[in-house]
């Protein structure tokens, strides 16, 4: 009897497919979406609690960058097996990010994108940061992890403060680099550009009185410290952010290309200044991220750059942060 019904209710529910084909083919279901593709992406903004601390990543864009050629230590074909084996797209696509940090006393952006700087596919931050529900005008302070265009071009739009209450800070070493005449007139032509760049980007800070270098690895905002990480720079600086048990280090450009530097720290980039030295640095973050678990705040690494290292064979392995919805 069993067998029987199950027989029947097999047949039924085959007919029923049959007949619904049929009805579909008759009725002509359509097979296309009739809303066209947006193709535009997310605001670019991700948020997260740091102990009492809120954290918002802020995406500046994303932008095609030759890596291939850029590496050091590391012959083209080598750098694109690396990207390949890690299903990264071709051309590479470099995340561009800023933090903003909210210590519950204070908003405090951490670099500040590349503004008009560096063409059309960067310079959204101030853009995110309303996105993500805060003005321009509410950033209390600003720290810079360097003077490269890609995180001091979004300071100054037309040779006006962006962030018109902010005092920016910056490591001394830094600020005396990009900020010499004669380091300018002596770099070479291609490098110019850079140190003007750098100049124009504080100058409305300077006259207003809101630039304000700092030297050595000083608190600057309870919870919040500088922590020299030369190499890339002569005065390239991190920030320590801690709340409570937690600890976030925002590191800037230690890594540039994750899918090679990670498991070859000793791999340097051509934009670092010193490439010994930013080896050096690298390995040492690298190892004292793994053995502490700090929480990682990238500028280049892919968006939101929030993360940890963990110890992988000889070299070190990067696992992104779990997306969480605060409620
Ligand atoms: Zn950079």
């Amino acid at each position: 009897m069993k067998t029987r019904h199950a027989l029947f209710t097999r047949a039924f529910m085959m007919a029923a497919l049959l007949i619904a084909g049929i009805a579909g083919a008759t009725l002509s279901i359509p097979v296309s979406a009739s809303a066209p593709m947006l193709k535009t992406t997310a605001p670019g903004w991700y948020r997260m609690m740091l102990g009492r601390f809120e954290v918002t990543a802020l995406s500046d864009g994303t932008q095609t960058m030759p890596v291939q050629k850029l590496l050091i230590g590391r012959s083209p074909d080598q750098t694109r097996q690396a990207l390949a084996a890690a299903f990264q797209p071709r051309p590479y696509q470099m995340s561009f990010n800023a933090f903003l940090v909210n210590t519950g006393h204070k908003l405090i952006l951490i670099d500040t994108g590349a503004g008009q700087l560096l063409g059309k596919h960067l310079g959204e931050l101030v853009e995110r940061l309303e996105a993500s529900g805060y003005r321009p005008d509410q950033v209390d302070e600003i720290f810079m992890t360097h003077m490269h265009p890609d995180h001091i071009g979004g300071l100054a739009a037309h040779g006006e403060r962006v962030f018109p209450n902010a005092m920016v800070r910056v490591s001394q070493r830094e600020a005396d680099y990009w900020l010499s005449q004669a380091n300018m007139d002596k770099a070479a032509p291609d490098q110019k550009a850079f140190f003007r760049d750098a100049q124009a980007a504080v100058a409305p800070y300077i006259h207003a009185g809101h630039f304000k270098p700092f030297s050595g690895n000083v608190e600057l905002s309870p919870g919040i410290s500088a922590v020299a990480l030369p190499g890339h720079t002569p005065g390239h600086a991190g920030y320590m952010v801690e709340s409570g048990d937690h600890k976030m280090l925002v590191w800037g450009d230690v890594i540039h290309v994750p899918a090679v530097q990670f498991a070859d720290p000793a791999v340097s980039i051509d934009f670092d200044s010193n490439p010994a030295q930013a080896r050096a640095t690298r390995e040492r973050v690298l190892a004292d991220a793994a053995r502490n678990g700090w929480l990682i705040a990238g500028a280049h690494l892919p968006f939101p750059g929030l993360g940890h290292v963990v110890n992988d064979g000889s070299g070190y392995r990067w696992l992104p942060v779990s997306y969480t919805e605060i409620r």
